[in-house]
């Protein structure tokens, strides 16, 4: 049988959440056993996102759990209280299947599904379009991971993005954890699963191959995106 593969996304509210939502659904109708849990950044979820995981047709889950509220500005842990959620979902609810992180901006190739779905323990691949390298990827040396290439090492035994690692929930400890530090989140993650170099397994083709992208888009400026009644009122006299 082949294992379910839970794909977790961490989601908050703005003008471009519906749009990203709506695409990021558009891939994931492809995948066959596939839950997504869909962690809303708020107290409550909300009826937008509700919307779009109906019209899906696929199993999910829809949790909300809002970030501490002293963590606004721009450099700050993003998506941590709501992926924490997930994680305690998970371990109460779920002993078997594949654990993904996959943000609602994210690109991903449907190839990589067929990929980490055989994930063992953890499974490691290049992340495109991301830091100054323009990539991030684990160095692989004959089939096993021996380091990591990464614009921003930051003292991490993991230099990994979010989007560049899957991980087995036969092997999500629960002393799992996800700590509220900018830019440590992923290793402190997989540190926390005493995950060890050797237990790694390298996918898309030793990590030659690029099948997910940090895509960002880019914000919407204007104030407000109410149609503007005034003006509607002028074009149309
Ligand atoms: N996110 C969130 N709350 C926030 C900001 C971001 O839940 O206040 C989510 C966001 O929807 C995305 C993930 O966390 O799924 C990463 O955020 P973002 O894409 O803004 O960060 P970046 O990709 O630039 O690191
Ligand atoms: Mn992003």
């Amino acid at each position: 049988d082949l294992k379910i593969i839970y794909f977790v996304t961490p989601t908050y509210p703005r003008p471009e959440q519906v749009p990203e939502l709506t695409r990021l659904a558009h891939t994931l109708m492809h995948v066959p056993r596939l839950h997504w849990i869909v962690a809303d950044d708020q107290p409550i979820c909300s009826e937008e996102v509700s919307n779009i995981l109906r019209r899906t047709g696929l199993p999910y889950t829809h949790i909300s759990s809002p970030k501490p509220f002293i963590y606004k500005g721009t450099n700050f842990p993003r998506g941590v209280a709501n992926r924490r959620a997930a994680l305690t979902w998970l371990q109460e609810n779920v002993n078997d299947g594949v654990l993904y992180f996959g943000d609602d901006d994210n690109t991903v190739d449907l190839q990589l599904f067929d990929e980490i779905r055989l994930t063992k323990k953890v499974s490691m691949f290049p992340v495109g379009l991301i830091g100054d390298y323009g990539v991030s990827s684990p160095v692989v040396k004959e089939g096993k991971v021996v380091g990591f290439f990464d614009s921003w090492p930051g003292s991490r035994l993991f230099a990994v993005d979010m989007a560049g690692f899957a991980v087995n929930i036969e092997f999500l400890k629960p002393s799992a954890n996800m700590p509220y530090i900018a830019g440590h989140e992923e290793d402190r993650f997989l540190v926390s699963l005493g995950l060890k170099m050797e237990d790694i397994e390298p996918l898309a083709a030793n990590c030659s191959k690029i099948l997910v992208w940090h895509t960002k888009t880019v914000k919407y400026k204007k104030p407000t995106l109410r149609l503007d009644i005034k003006k509607i009122d002028s074009v149309a006299a």
